[in-house]
């Protein structure tokens, strides 16, 4: 079974160092430090985001709908929000307005300890595993082998051993008889599936899915949630599948309105009734009621009955 890369060095790039690490402490996986974005129509949509992640954790990134997960996410891997697949741009700050064109911004992104930007998006890409929400923005070629091989073939791996790799992570997503056809006649569940085939196949060091469950169906859904609970590695998971989050994240980041809210065990985040109401959201079923005997009780989350 192929895992997740699990190199863990510091990466001396000099583009720029990484605040508050000493020299004997572990390189975090991801280190986000200020974070702020406002997309060109002037719309802000990260504040200031702080965030620690450290190699091997799985974390899950919940909020409301426009609390700027994706917008996170997408600059995990240097990618500008908007732009085609492979088109690497980056501006964010460390406060107050977006730099001039041409001016460098200050790094606000670490991945392994190496600063996201321009001149690191390549090796920035290779390491960390985007898998998006809509399968048809990721696969684009005639084949699903061809797509699995397109980030080995990339990385300059000869194409013969590109399509040994894609054809093992194909099994790893059970789909190695689907390799020759063509990627849109698959179900959403199998483009899903292909889609996360593609990005293992780089051997990434850490894996950002968003939204891994949406629009699967039950079986789906149970398949994607196994197969990602056997991946080695960083996980980090933005969703709103609480249910999925108890599975796989034993902690939980709330973002809202473009800032982190609430940064804890996915347990008491998300068990926090009061908190999930103030930022829209409920806590999952599996939290509020907990079955006993012959039904369902209610969890003391839930207010007395009047
Ligand atoms: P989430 O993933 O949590 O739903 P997003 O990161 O998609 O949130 O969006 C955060 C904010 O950024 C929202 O207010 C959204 O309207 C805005 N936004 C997202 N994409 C764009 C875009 N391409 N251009 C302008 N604003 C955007």
């Amino acid at each position: 079974m192929i895992s997740m890369g699990s190199e863990r060095r510091r990466l001396s790039s000099g583009l720029g160092s990484m605040p508050n690490t000493d020299p004997g402490e572990s390189v975090p996986a991801v280190r986000v430090c200020g974070l702020e974005y406002r997309y060109p129509d002037g719309k802000e949509a990260l504040r200031g985001i702080d965030l620690t992640i450290q190699a091997g954790e799985s974390v899950a990134i919940v909020g409301p709908n426009g609390a700027g997960k994706s917008t996170l996410l997408l600059h995990l891997n240097g990618l500008l929000p908007g732009k085609a697949r492979g088109t690497i741009g980056h501006a964010h700050t460390l406060g107050g307005e977006l730099p001039a064109r041409g001016r460098s911004a200050q790094p606000s992104v670490w991945i392994d300890g190496l600063a996201v930007n321009q001149r690191s998006a390549a090796e920035v890409r290779r390491r960390v595993g985007l898998v998006f929400q809509d399968p048809d923005d990721q696969l684009f070629c005639n084949t699903v082998i061809e797509d699995v091989a397109f980030g080995p073939l990339n990385q300059g791996i000869r194409p013969a051993e590109a399509r040994r790799i894609a054809l093992e992570c194909l099994t790893q997503v059970d789909l190695q008889a689907e390799a020759e056809r063509l990627p849109h006649h698959l179900s959403f569940g199998e483009r899903k599936r292909a889609c996360l085939a593609g990005v293992l196949a780089c051997r990434p060091s850490v894996l950002v899915l968003d939204e891994p469950s949406a629009n699967l169906d039950p079986r789906g859904r149970r398949r994607l949630i196994a197969l990602i609970q056997g991946l080695s590695g960083t996980k980090l998971i933005a969703t709103h599948d609480l249910e999925l989050v108890l599975e796989l994240c034993p902690r939980t980041v709330l973002l809202d309105a473009g800032q982190v809210v609430a940064d804890g065990a996915s347990r008491a985040v998300l068990g926090d009734a009061t908190l999930m109401d103030a930022h829209g959201l409920e806590p999952p079923l599996s939290l509020r009621y907990a079955s006993a005997g012959t039904g369902m009780r209610r969890s003391s989350l839930d207010p007395p009955p009047a």
